[in-house]
């Protein structure tokens, strides 16, 4: 049986560890939404492209070229994992992705890249918008605090200097833009099945998970 699954859900609650294991798991390949957002905005970056610019912000859609290798992310054909990830582009991507012609792209790129099925995919418009029709819809989520401890614990890990109050003040920033703005807002889909979890392991999430989509 060859399904799409859709997984949505608020920033730092795990999307992506968990679609990369389900992918894994279940033979699938995992299509993460928000590296496309993110590098559209690096490529704004790049361009110095003025937001309101509407004939410039077309022409860089119409020619960037983004893929995946695995976890690794190529914009026009250059690696760009570790870039499109400093916060300063994540604060940048939240504002660019609410950008109407920026989302009808990456929307209509994202039905013509998984009509083959066979895909994990995560962001925040999968169930409602990107795929109304996927076999599993999860909704993801946890609390700004669990997951601002989560981000805090992952740079202490890496040896990344950081700020707990100011992770927790960008988690919720970023959730108010997300929730708020007029295009495809974040929200669940009403047939997705929420899973809280603020308390559960990423081995606890992952077989929650799983237990769904094998029913
Ligand atoms: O998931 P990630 O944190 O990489 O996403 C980066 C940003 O891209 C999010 O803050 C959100 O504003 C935007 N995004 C989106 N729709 C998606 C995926 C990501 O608007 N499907």
């Amino acid at each position: 049986r060859k399904i799409n699954i859709a997984i949505d859900g608020p920033s730092g609650v795990g999307k992506s560890s968990i679609s990369n294991r389900l992918a894994e798991h279940n033979h699938m390949t995992h299509l993460d939404t928000g590296a496309m957002y993110r590098c559209v905005a690096l490529a704004i970056r790049q361009n110095d492209v003025a937001l309101d610019d509407e004939m410039a912000l077309q022409r860089l859609l119409d020619t960037i070229r983004i893929s995946f290798d695995g976890p690794v992310v190529y914009l026009n054909g250059n690696d760009v994992t570790e870039a499109i990830k400093v916060n300063e582009i994540s604060n940048f991507t939240s504002k660019i992705a609410t950008i109407p012609m920026v989302r009808e792209r990456m929307v209509a790129l994202q039905q013509k890249a998984t009509e083959p099925k066979n895909f994990i995919v995560d962001g925040r418009d999968i169930g409602t918008t990107v795929l109304p029709d996927a076999e599993v819809k999860i909704f993801l989520s946890a609390s700004p605090k669990a997951r601002a401890e989560r981000r805090y614990n992952e740079y202490v890990e890496k040896g990344i200097e950081s700020d707990y109050e100011t992770i927790y003040q960008d988690i919720v920033a970023r959730d108010y833009q997300d929730t708020h703005r007029k295009v495809s807002p974040l929200r669940k889909a009403d047939d997705a099945i929420e899973v809280d979890t603020s308390d559960l392991t990423i081995d606890e999430v992952e077989e929650v998970v799983q237990d769904i989509i094998d029913k």
